[in-house]
């Protein structure tokens, strides 16, 4: 089966910034899985929880329902600092993605770009930028060579993807997204269910309102934006309504 990685930086991601996409994906019998770097603690709004602990417990909880509405075969939730990816070790947050890359071994990737995606979040950008890095080192042997002392191979992933749009969001301080070079057209049903999983992170409540508004500002939300960042194979540029066009199984 082919295999679809997503790098995100807070549970909600993979639904706000990448659902409709993960959910089309999953019923074209692609495996899909989701890695996100933080569970999400420096939320302002924190449901029942009194403690970061208890609030990282309901927002891993969250986020498997999330996954799970959207057809996520594997989801993972690392424990890095939310609001603070840069501050932490570079060498140590790629080296956690290569391992799965080269565990996972997917066809494509999908991550937001160094713009921290739409609300320019630095957690965003920085996930994106780790992604970014372990695309590229995970096929190397010279990189990370301990994690191939035990059978794992090096693994070159065909496609890198950046979540973009082809408009920024005005309450937010601006960011120069990457160019649309991919349209995933969803459709009406997957952007109702898209925002179902949204709403499994219950302690987000207080956010749905602003997120509805935005995802349905442009072309009812029903087109997610993307920015093929590298290839494995080389080319030209070109317009894609697929991000598994051009990929080979194997
Ligand atoms: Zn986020």
């Amino acid at each position: 089966m082919p295999k679809l990685l997503c790098i995100t930086a807070h549970p909600d991601d993979e639904a706000g910034a990448f659902g409709g996409t993960l959910l089309l994906y999953h019923e074209r019998e692609v495996e899909t899985f989701v890695v996100c770097m933080t569970a999400g603690t420096a939320a302002r709004n924190r449901g029942t929880a009194n403690t970061d602990e208890e609030l990282a417990n309901l927002r891993r909880t969250e986020f498997a329902a999330s996954c799970k509405m959207l057809g996520v075969t594997h989801g993972e939730v690392l424990d890095y600092p939310d609001s603070k990816l840069d501050r932490v070790d570079l060498y140590q947050a790629v080296g956690d993605i290569v391992l799965r890359i080269r565990q996972i071994r997917p066809q494509v990737m999908l991550t937001f770009g160094p713009d921290g995606g739409l609300t320019g979040h630095i957690d965003h950008a920085m996930a994106g930028t780790f992604a970014t890095i372990a695309f590229e080192w995970a096929g190397r042997p010279d990189r990370y060579p301990e994690q191939l002392e035990h059978g794992l191979t090096p693994h070159r992933t065909q496609k890198l993807y950046y979540h973009t749009a082809d408009f920024v969001l005005p309450d937010r301080q601006l960011v120069s997204p990457p160019t649309v070079t991919t349209r995933i057209e969803i459709g009406k049903e997957r952007f109702a269910k898209k925002h179902m999983a949204f709403q499994q992170h219950t302690t987000q409540k207080p956010l749905f309102d602003r997120v509805r508004k935005s995802f349905s500002q442009r072309l009812e939300g029903t087109v997610e934006m993307f920015h093929l960042a590298a290839t494995r194979d080389p080319r030209e540029a070109k317009l894609e309504s697929d991000l598994f066009e051009d990929v080979t199984e194997e």
